[in-house]
């Protein structure tokens, strides 16, 4: 089995005069893994189904391969498809359920049950062969849907939220054999999801989707990194953020003026979409937990912030402070210090210096900002 290239372009999915997908253009590598993020409603599962052939683009076309396949049946294109409900045969056993696509393609008796002692052993599923659907667990349904998808060697899997109906340990462990497979094999995946956390693990790129628009395409460091626009920013990772005034670009940086009266500098600038803030505008600044630094009170140097420590959460690997700014209403922000043993460097209600790391601070227009939520 041999991956094959997926190319999407400018792809529209209308129903009336309500567009579930939006002009959607992005290409996949042949062996690549690549997820499609995005929250319930913003039009993964209608992509996929097109790239499937369960649905017909409004406009725009799909390749796989250098095959133009946008309007031929689903059966013709050569991918596998694994649903969030398994969508499993009931009256069939397992084995039956595998060799279905097989006997379909008018396979011969010694191949399908070659083949399928090949794919049962692929899923560690060898032993299952007469079992029902009905007597297994939810993973192992998975794993059978997962077994049917894939034993006609597709270049191409397609999984919309496959993992979606289990529970997290399950899930991760699940996450870890979907890539082994994909590996070993070779085959492209798209995988809809609405998990970011299990898009960063999972993907060689994702691809999110914003109210049936592509809002950015990236590797999952590059997106956590460098958000594009204010919404995958709060979408991916855990995000703080500060509301305030441009003031314009100094040698330092760019200058913001808070809320409440204080000043900060981020050092990056003006990035991704953003060229567009002039002096006076609003904007919204962006920082991970994790760049965020306190300092006792006096001690955080000039640009830090007079903040209150209101609650003090010891997590295991690092510990969570969630920290007012004096003055300024609203959601506490986020820090995440690293955890040097049981002990917390700081307690609730202590008055702190609030340390943004400048360099790390992201900004955005404020109307595109309110425009993601
Ligand atoms: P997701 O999988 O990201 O949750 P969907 O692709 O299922 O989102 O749906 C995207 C939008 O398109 C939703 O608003 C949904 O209600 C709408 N939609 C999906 N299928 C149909 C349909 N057959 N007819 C009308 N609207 C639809
Ligand atoms: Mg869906």
């Amino acid at each position: 089995m041999k991956g094959q290239t997926v190319v999407i372009r400018d792809i529209v999915k209308r129903y009336g005069n309500f567009e579930a997908v939006s002009n959607v253009s992005f290409d996949v590598q042949a062996g690549e893994f690549v997820s499609i993020l995005g929250s319930s409603g913003s039009g993964k599962t209608t992509l996929l189904m097109m790239i499937a052939g369960f649905e017909t683009p409004s406009s725009g076309r799909i390749l796989i391969g250098d095959r133009d396949i946008t309007h031929l049946a689903p059966n013709r294109r050569d991918v596998g498809m694994v649903f969030q409900k398994y969508a499993l045969f009931p009256h069939m056993t397992v084995a039956q359920n595998i060799a279905f696509p097989l006997k379909m393609r008018g396979l011969s008796r010694s191949e399908i049950a070659a083949r399928v002692a090949d794919t049962m052993a692929l899923v560690q599923l060898a032993g299952f062969e007469r079992r029902l659907p009905s007597q297994l667990s939810g993973g192992q349904q998975q794993r059978v849907a997962v077994a049917r998808a894939l034993i006609f060697e597709p270049p191409v899997l397609l999984m919309d939220e496959p993992l979606g109906a289990l529970d997290k340990k399950l899930r991760e462990s699940m996450q870890f054999e979907i890539k082994r497979l994909q590996h070993r094999l070779g085959v492209t995946v798209i995988y809809v999801t609405h998990d970011q956390e299990e898009a960063l693990i999972m993907s060689d790129r994702v691809a999110v989707m914003e109210g049936g628009r592509l809002a950015q395409v990236g590797a999952p460091a590059e997106l956590y990194l460098s958000p594009k626009t204010a919404f995958v920013a709060d979408f991916v990772g855990k995000m703080n953020f500060l509301d305030g005034d441009y003031m314009g670009t100094g040698t330092e940086g760019a200058i913001i003026a808070l809320s409440e009266g204080s000043r900060v500098i981020a050092r990056s600038g003006l990035n991704g979409s953003c060229g567009l803030i002039s002096e006076g505008d609003r904007v919204r600044l962006a920082v991970r937990p994790e760049r965020l630094r306190l300092a006792p009170k006096g001690q955080g140097g000039p640009w830090a912030l007079p903040a209150r420590v209101e609650a003090a959460i010891f997590v295991g690997s690092f510990h969570v402070f969630l920290v007012g700014i004096e003055g300024r209403g609203g959601a506490p922000l986020q820090v995440q210090l690293p955890a040097s043993g049981a002990t917390l460097p700081f307690q609730n209600g202590d008055a702190v210096d609030l340390v943004i790391d400048q360099e790390a601070l992201k900004l955005f227009p404020a109307t595109e900002a309110s425009l993601g939520r």
